[in-house]
């Protein structure tokens, strides 16, 4: 690319959206799950609608981790390195950030992001590997998530202070500055010192979307960590008046300093209003990129009876003049994709014809992966009433024990079930393999622990593709969820005065009961039903959930007042 065009892409933009990961395609590794993949969703949903928004982030040279598992299930890591150079155009400008007492030298690379529309939307990726810097500062923009808390405050640096330092520097007239999560919240302190100080005028100009429905997943720092780094003085202070007292918390950093805070799905809202009470919060429930999320045999199906809707997938709503077999024909030939390349890799003898289950997503605790393993007996019963297979995948982050056990855990069932029921784990979860499993399995199954999905956006990928949901109701799936409509929940919504025990028996039991009650002889028996169904989920939730709605309400709603 030349620098003048890429200097026209930028002069346009006026929202400047900033995200710790990015998932722009598959082969740069600058994300690290769905958070990322929402960020990357904006991009390509604001190019569509010709949003004036640009993109801010780190280059995450050595990426996210690439995930390899051994014939136990434990995984080991290995750096995804990649070249921004292959992608991106290496820009003039370049801005100082003092840190631990040196100052850190920062560049940055602009991606563009073309859209079907043809708009383009730029993307800044910040860079400390610069020919001056010290070997450790040359490292900060090297690995997402990697490092400890003084790695992790720095790159926070970059992120928040540098990016608005950048946009000067470039000379962007940026009107918004919406942080997608709490990481870059340090831009309200730049913000302030550009704006005398006057706490008003930062926050005119700031929009917050917080993640995190769990008081301890909020990210923080300890003082001591935060003055060895910013050292002595004002801006200290600036951080403990707006960030906390005992510790710099960088979501109330966010929350002080914004004018519109907003969670990411209504439930969400709720939630956090009840961890921060006195804010007030609005709810944007997320959306996926319908184009980037429907596989080719449905975006052709698509293209044929329903032209326009990858630019305005409301018309996904009509979906129902489409005929059943072509529905399923579609769905079928995602299927054979999917099952085909399990095949490949695993070499299981998965069927095309069976009933097939897929759950993947990070491997952690609260997402409960191996729940529908908890009662094998059941299981077994529910594969009687009608054959299953299931297809897993998921990364667990490098210092998550618990997440990669869950990982050998699922192993161990796989071999235990070996002989009844066909399942396998699938390495390297990313966009790619996403795409193949929300469009190729014909349940997409979720079973995190309530409260703790603020939205999720798997299902609503599945949705987009004919792909029914069975999940617990949280995050998205509670505005989602018609029972029995557009897919099954598992356990009800609110179980006044039960224990947590006494909930998991009843999402259990309800689990096992849905599958073989309903799920198994709706799919084999009555398939007319089934695809009415998929019918259904598109026309009820991918009509709904998809981010050029979303984009729509944070453009009227946090962006224009
Ligand atoms: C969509 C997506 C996610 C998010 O999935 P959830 O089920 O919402 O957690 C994570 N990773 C990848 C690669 C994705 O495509």
């Amino acid at each position: 690319m030349t620098m003048n065009k890429a200097v026209k892409v930028l002069n346009d933009a006026k929202i400047a959206y900033f995200s710790m990961e990015i998932g722009l395609k598959n082969e740069i590794p600058t994300y690290s799950g769905g958070l990322g993949i929402l960020a990357g969703d904006v991009i390509r949903a604001s190019g569509d609608l010709g949003l004036p928004l640009v993109g801010v982030s780190l280059v995450s040279r050595k990426g996210h981790f690439k995930q390899e598992l051994d014939a136990s299930g434990m995984q080991s890591e290995d750096m995804q390195l990649w070249s921004p150079e292959e992608y991106m155009t290496l820009l003039p400008e370049q801005i100082n950030i003092r840190m631990s007492g040196r100052d850190v030298r920062v560049r940055a690379w602009l991606y563009e992001h073309k859209s079907l529309t043809e708009e383009k939307i730029p993307v800044i990726l910040l860079d400390t590997d610069v020919e001056g810097n010290s070997p450790e500062d040359r490292s900060i923009t090297d690995h997402l998530y990697g490092g400890d808390r003084r790695y992790r405050f720095k790159q926070e640096m970059i992120l928040g202070i540098g990016g608005v330092r950048m946009l000067e520097e470039m000379g962007l007239h940026i009107r918004k500055y919406h942080m997608n999560e709490g990481h870059s919240s340090l831009l309200t302190v730049e913000l302030l010192h550009m704006n005398g100080m006057d706490p008003e005028k930062v926050k005119d100009l700031c929009v917050f979307t917080t993640h995190t429905p769990v008081a301890s997943g909020h990210d923080a720092f300890s003082y001591n960590l935060v003055q060895e780094v910013i050292g002595e003085g004002h801006d200290l202070e600036i951080l403990r008046t707006y960030g906390g007292n005992s510790e710099l918390n960088m979501t109330l950093l966010a929350l002080n300093l914004s004018d519109y805070v907003n969670g990411v799905a209504k439930r969400h809202r709720e939630i956090s209003e009840k961890m921060f009470p006195g804010y007030k919060f609005n709810s944007i429930t997320n959306g996926v990129h319908s184009y980037t999320w429907v596989c080719s045999h449905f975006r052709e199906l698509y293209d044929r009876h329903l032209p326009g809707w990858a630019n305005e997938p409301e018309l996904l709503v009509r979906v129902k003049s489409v005929p059943n077999h072509e529905i399923w024909q579609a769905h079928m030939n995602a299927k054979k994709e999917l099952i085909d390349l399990v095949n490949r890799k695993k070499g299981i003898g998965m069927d095309h014809h069976t009933l097939t289950i897929g759950f993947a997503r990070r491997m952690t605790e609260y997402k409960r992966p191996t729940f529908i393993f908890s009662d094998l007996e059941r299981l077994r019963k529910v594969n009687d009433r009608g054959d299953i297979q299931l297809i897993f995948a998921g990364k667990a982050h490098p210092s998550d024990t618990r997440g990669k056990a869950i990982i050998n855990e699922i192993f161990g069932y796989i071999d235990e079930l070996k002989d009844t029921i066909r399942i396998s784990f699938l390495e390297n979860y990313d966009m790619s393999l996403a795409l193949k499993m929300v469009s190729g399995v014909d349940v997409w199954l979720n079973t995190p622990k309530r409260p703790f999905e603020a939205s999720g956006t798997s299902g609503m990928k599945a949705a987009h593709n004919g792909v029914v949901n069975f999940s617990v109701p949280d995050g998205w799936w509670i505005e989602g969820c018609v029972p029995g409509v557009t897919g099954y929940s598992i356990g009800s919504r609110i179980d006044p005065g039960k224990s947590p025990e006494e909930i998991e028996a009843i999402e259990r039991d309800d689990l096992y009961n849905k599958l073989e009650y309903n799920i198994v002889p709706k799919y084999y028996e009555r398939r007319d039903e089934w695809v009415t169904m998929m019918k259904n989920s598109v026309e009820m939730i991918a009509y709904y959930f998809n981010c050029h709605r979303m984009m729509r309400r944070y453009a009227t709603e946090a962006y224009l007042c």
